[in-house]
């Protein structure tokens, strides 16, 4: 399956472009300085030259795609219908596209709303209309779904901002020597610094505004990473949308947190809905956010949400859908779709911290979870003692491990429902799913590409795909869900 298949938008009556923009930073990666058309710059084997193209369709991650000298291009920011000039810089065999100037606009595109959009590179869609950016979505998915049928309309968003319950960013020092707070710019280590995320809580915003004044009126210092001096590296939030409850936890480089007790005291005063602080200590050059050790400054060190009438703990590791609001309608399809009458077995596979099994149980006979993350795993059983659920248990393991040996003590389960991360599930596991022969299989993804590979082979040993969703859980960004429908075909 290409991913370069056209997904054109119906050709705008171009009108003519409004002004000249700048995509990007100057001399950043993207953007940069405008060098006259036709012209052709040369700097250590690497040419560069401004092209006039015509986009013709949409990749899987939004880029545009154009034709340019027999190659085609992939230039993140434009839109099909549009005809405009791009920096082509070409290094070997390697090309990269930058749009320039959009000479005629399509009709989807809109003004993004963050000031940042350019620079940052955590959305990819907020230059294209909310009906832009679904008809994006539903085009991925019918184009990989094409083998198994007709996906069903995508779920949108009625708000597709604020939504996210998990905001992260990253501290530091600009050249004037002021703290910055903000998102790394795309494939950087360079903090853009920011007040305000579109799609941030932005409850969560407020608390990080107030973090950075406290760093400004304080000793705190900012982590460095070049000279490895300083103390706070980033800060991790996450809020209960339903409870209200909120978590803050500071990642620093160091346990050693001088002036404690005030900072805690001024956070909480200037924000009472914090209900629990953690330290998290990360010493290790690396670029995953959260290290191994944590103590709790106040509160329990947990928050607890409600997701589909349950109740959820949540801490600062573990795993948790990121929009909630998207989640309700993912869960809801995905336990419509598993047909359960009371008396099933079923497998959660990938289950987190049982979120989906939990809500399977309330109509399910047993409900066996099986999740690689400990910390997760825990908070699973947790879980299903505060909801009161007797018939859910919650195993540690790999998936596929696990399937494989439940396979070959000849267990039985009559539905699976599956969840892998973005790669997908592997082989261990489907061949062990066709050898347990549920009569319904649930696949959640989010990413439909690996979904649709793990469908082929399922579809190729027994199974016959029913019923396919895409549900928005990530508005403004590429990112799609989806979730499918298997059931065993009668021999
Ligand atoms: N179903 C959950 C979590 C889905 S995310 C929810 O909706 O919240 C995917 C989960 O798969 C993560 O929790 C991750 O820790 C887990 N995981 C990744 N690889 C795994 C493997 N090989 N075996 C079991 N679980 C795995």
């Amino acid at each position: 399956m290409s991913k370069r298949k056209n997904k054109g938008f119906k050709k705008s009556k171009n009108k003519p472009n409004r002004s000249e923009k700048r995509y990007g930073k100057p001399n950043s990666s993207r953007g940069g300085p405008s060098k006259g058309k036709d012209k052709t710059a040369s700097h250590r084997g690497r040419k560069t030259l401004t092209a006039e193209v015509t986009c013709s369709g949409l990749t899987n991650e939004g880029k545009g795609i154009a034709e340019w000298k027999g190659q085609q291009l992939e230039v993140p920011l434009l839109l099909p219908g549009e005809k405009a000039e791009v920096t082509v810089s070409q290094k070997g065999r390697f090309v990269n596209a930058e749009l320039k100037r959009v000479v005629h606009p399509a009709k989807e595109r809109v003004d993004p709303p963050c000031p940042y959009y350019y620079e940052c590179g955590g959305c990819q869609l907020q230059h294209m209309s909310n009906q832009a950016q679904s008809r994006c979505k539903q085009d991925t998915i019918d184009e990989l779904m094409k083998p198994f049928g007709k996906p069903e309309t995508i779920l949108t968003m009625d708000h597709p901002y604020d939504y996210r319950n998990k905001s992260h960013t990253t501290f530091g020092l600009n050249q004037n020597r002021q703290v910055i707070g903000g998102l790394y710019a795309q494939n950087t280590h360079e903090i853009i610094p920011m007040d305000r995320c579109l799609i941030h809580d932005p409850k969560a915003d407020e608390i990080v505004q107030s973090i950075k004044d406290y760093m400004k009126n304080s000793k705190m210092q900012p982590y460095n990473e070049d000279t490895g001096r300083g103390f706070l590296r980033h800060v991790l939030i996450k809020v209960g949308k339903v409870s209200g409850e909120i978590m803050v936890v500071l990642v620093a480089a160091s346990s050693e947190f001088k002036g404690k007790n005030n900072f805690v005291k001024a956070l909480r005063k200037a924000h009472p809905e914090i209900t629990t602080m953690l330290l998290n200590v990360n010493k290790r050059d690396t670029s995953v956010v959260l290290g191994n050790q944590e103590k709790v400054l106040f509160g329990k060190g947990t928050i607890t949400d409600t997701l589909c009438g349950l109740k959820f703990e949540i801490s600062a590791k573990s795993f948790y859908q990121i929009n909630p609001v998207q989640t309700e309608k993912l869960y809801g399809k995905a336990i419509e779709m598993t047909e359960l009458t009371g008396e099933e077995t079923v497998i959660d596979a990938y289950c987190g911290i049982g979120t989906i099994g939990l809500v399977a149980s309330q109509k399910a006979g047993k409900v066996i979870g099986v999740e690689l993350n400990k910390d997760a795993v825990r908070d699973a059983i947790q879980n299903s003692k505060r909801n009161g659920v007797k018939n859910a248990r919650f195993y540690q393991g790999d998936a596929g491990e696990f399937m494989v040996e439940m396979a070959a003590r000849g267990e039985k389960a009559d539905v699976v429902i599956m969840d892998p991360p973005r790669s997908g599930s592997d082989e261990a596991f489907l061949s062990s799913v066709v050898k347990l022969q549920p009569k319904r299989v649930v696949y959640v993804s989010c990413n439909p590409e690996t979904q649709a590979r793990d469908l082929e082979y399922l579809v190729k040993n027994g199974y016959e795909v029913e019923e396919i969703q895409p549900v928005d859980m990530f508005p403004q960004t590429y990112h799609v869900e989806s979730v499918a429908k298997l059931v065993l075909k009668e021999n």
